[in-house]
């Protein structure tokens, strides 16, 4: 039996069923529309042997749009009427029980997921999309690329090089894990109810070789933190807390790093902060 989509009207049954009224605190903003959904599961390039995380999977519009491409899905969904009505809706669209598993938790605390899925796509909720995208690549090394949509200020910042006006800490700490790309804008009026900001979709593929370890991952976002908390000042200034606690000591070891002392954070790409917490 072919896998069917959600369509408008059964999204509205569906959510008026389990007594869900979408809440902003939770960022519930359902796609209605098929064409969006198979978008993305397009730009995920998402084929029949992929095994695909997604992140707050709703009333299951993205969901079935991924097990149409044959792919099998872990689905982590907060809302805990949303997570036990996922099995039987994919079932009702002709999804084999085996091709779905649904965990019902927080994305910020789940630190286990089944299969080890090695491709994210989700419509995040807007409100945590940098934390949970962050939670994920650090907790999950198999996650090696993904699509997800998120708010567009948001996926600016994400895919953002150095010395654009959006560049910022999660665009330094996105790149340490490898090249983000925009990979397409997506209409408001595909959602119920239609949300008050634009959405674009970002893409990631993992590095096959990883920066470095633990370790150096965390001393590296210490640095970047620090660096973008005072984004005006000079680097030997901003750092001077975490490098030698002075100006004078920060400038040094910024020099030993081959980086400018008078530079700013939002000049530096993820290999020059990467250098200068690797001394
Ligand atoms: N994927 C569905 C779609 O495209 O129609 C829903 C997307 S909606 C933007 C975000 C979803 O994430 C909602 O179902 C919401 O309940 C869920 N959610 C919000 N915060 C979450 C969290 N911390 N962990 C897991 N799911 C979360």
């Amino acid at each position: 039996m072919p896998v069917s989509l959600l369509g408008a009207a059964e999204i509205r049954r569906l959510a008026a069923d389990l007594d869900v009224t979408p809440t902003k605190k939770l960022g519930q903003n359902f796609v209605v529309d098929a064409n969006t959904v198979r978008k993305i599961v397009q730009a995920a390039r998402v084929s029949a042997s992929d095994r695909v995380v997604e992140i707050g999977p709703g009333l299951g519009s993205l969901t079935l749009a991924i097990l149409e491409a044959g792919a099998s899905v872990v689905a982590v969904e907060i809302d805990h009427r949303l997570a036990a009505r996922l099995p039987e809706t994919t079932a009702a669209h002709g999804v084999a029980e085996d091709r779905l598993t649904v965990i019902d938790a927080d994305a910020l605390q789940v630190r286990e997921l089944p299969g080890e899925p090695e491709v994210l796509v989700a419509n995040l909720p807007y409100n945590v999309s940098v934390p949970v995208l962050l939670h994920f690549l650090e907790t999950f090394p198999f996650l090696r690329r993904g699509v997800v949509m998120v708010q567009a200020e948001v996926g600016e910042r994400l895919a953002a090089p150095p010395g654009s006006k959006v560049y910022g800490a999660p665009s330094v700490k996105a790149a340490w894990y490898g090249p983000w790309r925009l990979a397409g804008t997506v209409s408001r009026q595909v959602f119920w109810p239609v949300p008050n900001v634009d959405s674009v979709l970002v893409g990631f593929e993992r590095d096959a070789v990883p920066r470095g370890d633990e370790e150096l991952r965390r001393r590296t976002f210490a640095i970047v933190d620090a660096a973008f908390q005072q984004r005006r000042k000079m680097l030997r200034q901003a750092l001077a807390g975490v490098l030698g606690g002075s100006a004078a000591a920060a400038s040094e070891a910024l020099e030993r790093a081959g980086v400018d002392p008078t530079s700013r954070g939002e000049q530096l790409s993820i290999d020059d902060f990467v250098r200068i917490a690797a001394l």
